[in-house]
């Protein structure tokens, strides 16, 4: 099998009716960077810049940032590279950031909600990220997005740090990508107003199913309550990927549930456009892909959006449809 995989490292990732999607691969540092080119990933879907930030014994500096970005952008040869921006709290901490102590860490001061309030540490992260982006194809996107005024805000920092750089006559692309994370409950019921105002989604089925099924994603205890595949969370799927599309935007995914044999027929009955997984899963999914068709595959996708009622329902479903 896995030498059948092997051949299909330099295909484009194709459909048995002759649909294009991108399967992508998602990474933590710049030396992740030979896996995605080993499993002939076309695109990078979600880089954690978090872990630059845990592997230092101090913030990173800007040029520290500039180096790392542009190691991944460059290396990536002309592909989308996907950056998101810090995701610190929650269960990731930095010795030199010292945190409130909060009784709901995942519920608390996390990621964007850092960001916007230490503007510092955002504003140095994203000069980086301009720099940077003169190497190739870069897309940012801010994590645990839950309003607009929050990616507003975001977005108008953004354009102000770029704006400093063009004034001050440093090259900037003109060609980045603006997005967001939908991995919180309230922004995936809102997807129609956000997609009039970003570039693309990237849906967190890690963060979305834990914050929509209200069970922690790492409790062992509660386990049995994340279901990837609830139709609870299928529709909030379907509603983002579809938000995007009314608007000419794109959608991909990032959690794990985008490399999952179960889910991937489902994503492409509702037709997402990318699925950014870990390196070693790029191949896997590129051969399912061949041998599914997008139309029987929405037909499985509207039975389990609107008919079927648990979880598990829907994983039978779907394996007996394609065999697995
Ligand atoms: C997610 O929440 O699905 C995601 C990709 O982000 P992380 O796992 O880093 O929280
Ligand atoms: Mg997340």
């Amino acid at each position: 099998q896995k030498a059948e995989w092997n051949k299909l490292k330099n295909e484009a990732s194709v459909t048995a009716d002759g649909k294009h999607y991108t399967v992508a691969a998602n990474i933590g540092t710049p030396k992740d960077l030979t896996g995605v080119l080993d499993n002939g990933a076309e695109a990078i879907g979600l880089y954690r810049t978090e872990f630059l930030y845990m592997d230092s014994a101090e913030l990173p500096t800007e040029d520290d940032q500039f180096e790392a970005y542009k190691a991944v952008i460059e290396g990536m040869n002309g592909k989308p590279v996907v950056i998101r921006t810090m995701d610190i709290g929650g269960d990731k901490h930095l010795p030199y950031l010292p945190l409130p102590e909060e009784m709901n860490p995942f519920l608390g001061y996390r990621a964007i909600r850092i960001s916007l309030d230490r503007q510092e540490i955002f504003r140095t992260q994203l000069r980086a990220l301009l720099r940077a982006s003169n190497y190739g194809k870069l897309r940012i996107m801010f994590p645990m997005i839950g309003t607009l005024p929050e990616f507003r805000q975001a977005k108008a920092i953004f354009e102000e740090e770029k704006s400093k750089m063009v004034a001050a006559g440093k090259p900037v692309s003109d060609d980045i990508q603006l997005g967001m994370m939908m991995e919180v409950p309230a922004a995936a019921i809102l997807a129609d107003q956000f997609a009039k105002e970003v570039d693309f989604f990237s849906i967190g089925t890690n963060d979305l199913i834990q914050y929509t099924m209200a069970a922690d994603r790492g409790n062992e205890h509660v386990s049995y309550l994340y279901q990837p595949y609830n139709p609870s969370i299928l529709r909030l799927v379907k509603k983002i990927i579809d938000s995007a599309h009314h608007e000419g935007k794109w959608a991909g995914m990032c959690g794990e549930a985008a490399g999952d044999p179960i889910m991937v027929p489902l994503l492409l009955g509702m037709g997402l456009d990318e699925y950014s997984m870990s390196a070693t899963s790029v191949l896997k999914v590129r051969s399912l892909m061949k041998r599914l068709s997008t139309a029987d595959m929405k037909a499985l996708s509207d039975k389990a959006v609107n008919e079927l009622t648990t979880n598990d329902d829907v994983a039978d479903m779907v394996k007996k449809a394609t065999n697995q």
